[in-house]
């Protein structure tokens, strides 16, 4: 049996140096620019605290994945990776994930909640992607620092100068190279490390299993080639630096720069840089902002919030993990913690350092940390967890869905089940869902932002609730608040509807936006807001 403790009181001095080694960041990407290879080529330089099964590349991953499955089945509880912890340098990184691809879903904006800084990561052939471009704006609307990767420089792609004005252009901050590449995208041949006036040669390892050599090179002893590509380099860096200015800490801090670096991940170029950029520059938690009162203190008791909850994705499974970030004192895992919400205090007996193939039980735990509390039912997104102190953290906003289906319960007669099952993943934020008189309680509008929501949801409804279920897609792509105050609201209009959400947001659902022209110029009286962060 787990032995419960009252919760100590802290050390302040050692939380404050636990949370000052801590960088809690998450990976920005379009699919396909890089994000595992990076995350690989990071556990590979850096230490991984646990086996995550994500340090072999792609192929063994997905035998680590069955393994992971395995272990569920044995356990009866579901796996997933929401965090990866690494040491570098002394330093703890706690890489966040974004789930990508299939997995897209309003989690992805989420999980930005619970990071201090973000790494972009841009595809040099490719520049900016439309899925970068969303999770900028959530970065941006919560201002969160950003340090740009361009990836994959060993290919063909763009020019570098381009590459960093339309950084400048899409992001509206000053981008400051710390890095330059030394030949184009595709003739790759080293990093100038700008701040340092150093250079390296970079020696290609086999498959990238191995760090790269990086060897320091005086460019004017070199070959007239190379050394032509190195005064280049320098060139064209100092052109940037002329117009863009140097490196600042607290524009960084602010927002209003992002370092660049140039990277090959599959290679391992640039990688190193990467990690002494975050331990070097990288912000560090701080004092968090509350709803209650000051910020708070990192040495406070013990204080966090849930920003994602993921349950029960297998029909054998009634697990729920709800995933938390520590934002002051420390948790020991057995300590009694208040939920702010219900006032209710629980036990967290069953608390796991998220997550790698060992699952492994979490004793202590600092600020930035992540750690998944199992078989905590009652927590939602958005909950603060306290010790001692109360506190209450802003809420996660929702995030504008592009998605939209009717849910109806295949067989009436189990329209409880269906209307209870509704109702849980409605609080879990596993979907939105909208209501209209006109379409009646027993036919929700289910909103996502990615289709895995739905998927997640039937199937939960179906297997959890026993309440099968069918979703009828709806043709609208995007919604926007009705700002109170609004007259005429009317309930229907060509090319969309008046839906209202759970809390009282008065939601308008839109073909597409000529559609909200139209709307606008019929109805002068609504004034339409963008939902949650803007994107
Ligand atoms: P994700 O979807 O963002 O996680 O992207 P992956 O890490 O799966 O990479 C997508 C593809 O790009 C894979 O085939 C990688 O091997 C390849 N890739 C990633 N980084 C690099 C790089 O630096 N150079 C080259 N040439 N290929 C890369």
């Amino acid at each position: 049996m787990p032995v419960l403790t009252e919760s100590l009181p802290t050390d302040p001095a050692a939380v404050r140096r636990e949370a000052s080694r801590r960088r809690t960041f998450a990976v920005i990407s379009h699919p396909d620019a890089g994000k595992s290879t990076l995350t690989e080529a990071l556990a590979l330089l850096a230490r991984a605290i646990q086996d995550a099964g994500v340090t072999h590349g792609k192929s063994s991953r997905h035998a680590t994945v069955s393994d992971w499955m395995g272990i569920e089945q044995e356990r009866g509880i579901s796996i997933s990776s929401a965090a990866l912890q690494l040491t570098y340098r002394d330093t703890i990184l706690n890489v966040v994930d974004t789930p990508g691809h299939a997995d897209f879903s309003e989690d992805t904006y989420r999980v930005l909640a619970a990071v201090d800084s973000a790494v972009m990561l841009i595809d040099a052939a490719k520049g900016f992607e439309p899925q970068t471009v969303k999770l900028l704006a959530v970065c941006k609307a919560r201002n969160i620092p950003i340090i740009t990767v361009i990836n994959k420089w060993d290919r063909p792609g763009l020019d570098a100068l381009g590459l960093i004005d339309d950084i400048g252009e899409r992001t509206g901050m000053t981008p400051v190279p710390l890095t330059w590449p030394a030949g184009i995208a595709g003739d790759f041949h080293g990093l100038l490390d700008i701040p340092g006036k150093r250079a390296f040669r970079l020696e290609a390892v086999d498959g990238g299993a191995q760090a790269a050599t990086e060897t320091e090179v005086r460019p004017a002893e070199l070959d007239p080639i190379e050394a032509a590509r190195w005064v280049e380099a320098e060139e064209e860096a100092g052109l940037v630096e002329s117009s863009n200015g140097a490196f600042d800490t607290a524009e960084f801090a602010a927002a209003r720069q992002t370092p660049v670096l140039f990277a090959a991940a599959a290679k391992n170029f640039g990688v190193s840089q990467l990690l002494d950029t975050l331990v070097d520059l990288g912000p560090a938690p701080s004092p968090r902002e509350t709803l209650t009162d000051e910020p708070r203190p990192l040495e406070s008791p013990f204080s966090g919030f849930v920003f994602k909850v993921q349950a029960g994705q297998d029909s054998s499974h009634r697990d729920h993990i709800a995933y938390l970030r520590i934002c002051s004192g420390s948790f020991e895992r057995g300590m009694v913690i208040t939920n702010q919400r219900t006032g209710k205090p629980f036990a967290t007996k069953y608390a796991h350092r998220v997550l790698g193939r060992s699952r492994e039980v979490v004793d202590t735990a600092w600020p930035g940390d992540v750690v998944g509390l199992v078989n905590a039912t009652s927590l939602r997104v958005g909950d603060s967890l306290f010790a001692e102190e109360p506190v209450r953290f802003p809420d996660i906003p929702r995030f504008s869905p592009e998605l939209f289906a009717v849910a109806r319960a295949k067989d009436p007669g189990r329209y409880k089940q269906f209307r209870r099952g509704i109702e849980q993943l409605e609080h879990e934020g596993v979907v939105q869902v909208l209501r209209s008189d006109l379409r009646g309680d027993q036919a929700p509008v289910l909103a996502a932002v990615g289709a895995l929501q739905f998927e997640v949801a039937a199937q939960r409804l179906g297997t959890e609730f026993n309440a099968p279920t069918s979703l009828d897609h709806l043709t609208y792509t995007l919604a926007m608040a009705v700002a109170p105050g609004s007259t005429g609201v009317p309930e229907t209009f060509r090319g969309g509807e008046i839906l209202r959400r759970a809390d009282g947001e008065v939601i308008a659902v839109f073909g597409d936006k000529w559609k909200v022209g139209h709307f606008r110029k019929d109805y002068p009286g609504v004034v339409l807001e963008p939902i949650g962060a803007a994107i």
